[in-house]
């Protein structure tokens, strides 16, 4: 079956690992028709606006986007285009796995991690204001909904994938009411799931048993912003940002996307790592179905690193973005 999804090169270095990632799948022979629409700060340059509505027609449509880097302005007047996209296909789960890459140096080896980050509210519904000069406040929403839903979603992961634990992290101590019922809400749904441990941490002790003690976790679920910091935190544990693929899964549409930004300051330079949109690439042949290809994507992946003849310098090596690409490619094509 021909799958349509919709491509979205982004800013800074999205043009460089979503072209990559257009390679890729050219070598496993899956047969995907690329929809390119862009979205972000080039988009703007062409069309006089973030989000053009063009993009907005081809997700809808296609219900599966691949999404590089994008830019938001600093300052107000820009609400996040990637919280907007989030908000408006209301993708409520953001999964991350975050899992040690042989040939990679960092202080651990056995870090095998899935990061549930829920994706649609929080200090991220974008609700602040000034009181008075010199005064601001922000609003954080948590709902008994949407905190269900992404504990349903890490508990049927967990299940699912053969996971022995969930996490819940939390501030609870702090924000009693808004965290305590993100964590009553986790925990009604923990019940369900009785052949699966659940615990909880919170959030300033998680960050410090990551940094000593990586491989006691499985699976996290975090309200948004704690999950938007600890997912950089446990992409520092495995090499980096260049490594760490995700999804943004909603009821019916997926939008993939690396847990990294746009990295201007070395865009266009040919030098960043395209394993974290290939890896998310491999996610998203997983959900189209295409499993034995995303196993073959994630063989190539693992077998190129371990080489390590052709590795980008985030994480040693010298390869360009072209050479790691072109030696994924010729392991897939050869092992096809
Ligand atoms: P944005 O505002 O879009 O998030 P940023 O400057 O925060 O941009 P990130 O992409 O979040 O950039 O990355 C932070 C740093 O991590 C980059 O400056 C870069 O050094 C490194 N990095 C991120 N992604 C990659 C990658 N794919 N390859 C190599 N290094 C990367
Ligand atoms: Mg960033």
């Amino acid at each position: 079956m021909k799958h349509t999804i919709t491509l979205i090169p982004g800013d800074g270095i999205g043009l460089e690992v979503t072209s990559a990632v257009q390679k890729v799948i050219a070598a496993t022979k899956v047969a995907i028709d690329w929809e390119i629409v862009n979205g972000g700060e080039e988009a703007y340059k062409a069309t006089g606006k973030f989000i053009p509505d063009a993009l907005l027609e081809s997700i809808s449509k296609n219900k599966i986007a691949f999404k590089g880097p994008i830019t938001t302005p600093i300052g107000t007047g820009f609400k996040s285009i990637n919280v907007t996209l989030r908000q408006k296909y209301n993708t409520y789960a953001n999964v991350r796995p975050v899992k040690t890459i042989p040939g990679i140096k960092t202080p651990f080896e056995n870090v095998d991690l899935v990061i549930v980050r829920e994706n649609s509210e929080d200090l991220y519904k974008g609700i602040e204001h000034l009181v008075t000069d010199g005064v601001a406040e922000a609003i954080k929403v948590i709902t008994e909904k949407a905190s269900t839903k992404i504990g349903e979603y890490a508990f049927e992961y967990a299940k699912k994938y053969n996971r022995k634990k969930v996490t819940a992290v939390h501030k609870a101590n702090i924000m009693k009411i808004s965290d305590g019922l993100f964590l009553e809400s986790i925990r009604k749904v923990a019940e369900k799931y009785p052949e699966i441990e659940y615990e909880e941490v919170i959030v300033d002790n998680m960050c410090m048993q990551l940094v000593m003690y990586p491989e006691n976790y499985d699976v996290l679920v975090l309200p948004n912003l704690y999950g938007d910091i600890v997912s950089d935190l446990a992409a520092g544990l495995v090499g980096g940002l260049g490594l760490v693929p995700g999804a943004n899964i909603g009821e019916d549409i997926a939008i993939f996307e690396a847990v990294h930004g746009s990295a201007p300051t070395i865009a266009g330079k040919n030098i960043a790592n395209p394993t974290a949109c290939i890896l998310s690439a491999a996610m998203m042949l997983d959900y189209i179905g295409e499993t034995s290809a995303a196993t073959l994507v994630r063989e190539a992946v693992a077998a190129v690193i371990k080489e390590g003849k052709a590795t980008t310098q985030d994480i040693g090596g010298t390869a360009t973005t072209e050479a790691i690409t072109e030696a994924i490619c010729n392991y897939i094509t050869s092992a096809k």
